[in-house]
Parts: C-alpha cells; structure tokens; sequence
C-alpha cells in the first residue's frame, strides 16, 4: 500500500500557526507535535513493507490557511497513492475533553479509522470513529482519506500519556492492520516465536547503564537495565 502521511495546520508567514494550542493548558502545540511524529510513522510504515511518503506545508509562506488546501490537495491527488492519513490533534473549549478519535468519509476510509482507532484507544479514551462529510483532507481526496485526531492537545491528561506512549507506533500499526517489528525493536521474532535480544553495554554502575539506555532510547530503541 502507498500512505501519504499529512501534517494538519502549518505557520503563516506573519509566524502564526493555524493549528490549536494546548500549551497554555499544560499540553503541546498540535501542529508541532505531530509535525514531530510523522517521519516515524511513515518509518514504521515502510518497515512494515508499505512505501510511505510525508507531506508537510511549507513554514512562513502562506498568508492564510485556506492555502493549505491548495498546497496539498494536487499532491495528494496527483501521488498515485491508496492511503492518505492526515494527522491532527483535538482541542475542546473547556479544555477539559479527552480521548482519540478517527475522522473518515467513504467506506475504506471507515475500515481503515477504526483499525487506527483500535490501537490509540489502548492507551487513550476512546470517543470513535465519525463520519465528517465536511472536511477537504476527506470529500476532496481521491485516495481513501481519515483524519486523526490521536488526542486533545490541551489536555495535560492525555499530553501526559501521549509523552511516555509510541503515538507513532499506534498510528503505523493501525494503518498496516497489525504489529510492526523493527524501528525501535531490540530483536526480530523468529518463526519459532523466539526473541533474540543484542546486549549494547556491561556497567560496574548503575548510573552507567541508565545513561547508555537514555542515550538507545533517544535513539529510537527500546532499551532496557538488567541486572546481573
Ligand atoms: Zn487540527
């Protein structure tokens, strides 16, 4: 399958950007963040056999946001691809709200949202899948087309699951429709389900060990202290 993983939102050239900001409220600035994700989602797409492609709007170009339209919707049509996943992040005017969600409009879109939805709802409330006739990024592409919303950025809650979770992962593997090994896996699953792990260090201190498995994990590694 070939994915165009989109980005929601982008800066104006007067600095503004067009997407929400739950940093006043103790969460992340939704344009950022997923900003910040989409290269590992389309990472662990393409480990997973799937060619897969970002799509970003240029920063401090456009004067308003109805431009980023214009600037994606050629390339999403044009891209000869089956999937296009746009990435966005919620926001509620009490800033009280929570939880995941997946936009779709056509029928494989529904297919697709509610595997995604699947994965992000193992770690965040789950509100559904909706169908939104409304939206660009779903009525004017041709691929099949669903919106993430992986959850609200300005809920301190959820930005503080979000931190310690592979969101990334979640969105990769609910697209590809099951597990992704590799990219951040120590070891491959044989065909006899055995794992085999790789040993990186051996450290006299503690400290040691934890710094060598900080600096794996920023990295993209999952890595772990064993004591011996
Ligand atoms: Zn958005």
């Amino acid at each position: 399958m070939k994915v165009i993983v989109t980005v929601g939102h982008s800066i104006l050239k007067n600095g503004n950007c067009t997407s929400a900001d739950g940093r006043p409220f103790g969460g992340v600035l939704e344009y950022e963040y997923n900003k910040g994700i989409a290269d590992k989602i389309a990472a662990y797409l393409r480990s997973a056999g799937h060619k897969a492609d970002t799509l970003i709007c240029p920063e401090r170009r456009f004067t308003k946001s109805a431009e980023e339209k214009e600037y994606k919707l050629p390339k999403v049509n044009s891209g000869g691809c089956d999937l296009v996943a746009e990435l966005h992040l919620n926001a509620s005017v009490q800033h009280n709200a929570r939880g995941c969600e997946v936009l779709y409009l056509s029928e494989k879109g529904k297919a697709v949202a509610q595997r995604v939805q699947e994965r992000l709802a193992a770690v965040f409330h789950d509100r559904g899948i909706q169908k939104r006739p409304n939206l660009y990024m779903l009525n004017k592409t041709a691929p099949t087309a669903v919106m993430i919303e992986s959850f609200f950025c300005d809920n301190a809650g959820d930005c503080a699951l979000a931190a310690k979770t592979d969101v990334a992962r979640l969105i990769a593997e609910g697209i590809h429709g099951g597990p992704i090994d590799g990219q951040g896996q120590q070891g491959q699953e044989s065909e006899t389900g055995k794992l085999y792990r790789v040993q990186v260090g051996a450290y006299s201190k503690i400290e040691n060990a934890r710094a060598m498995a900080k600096r794996l994990q920023e990295a993209g590694f999952d890595a772990i202290v064993t004591g011996a």
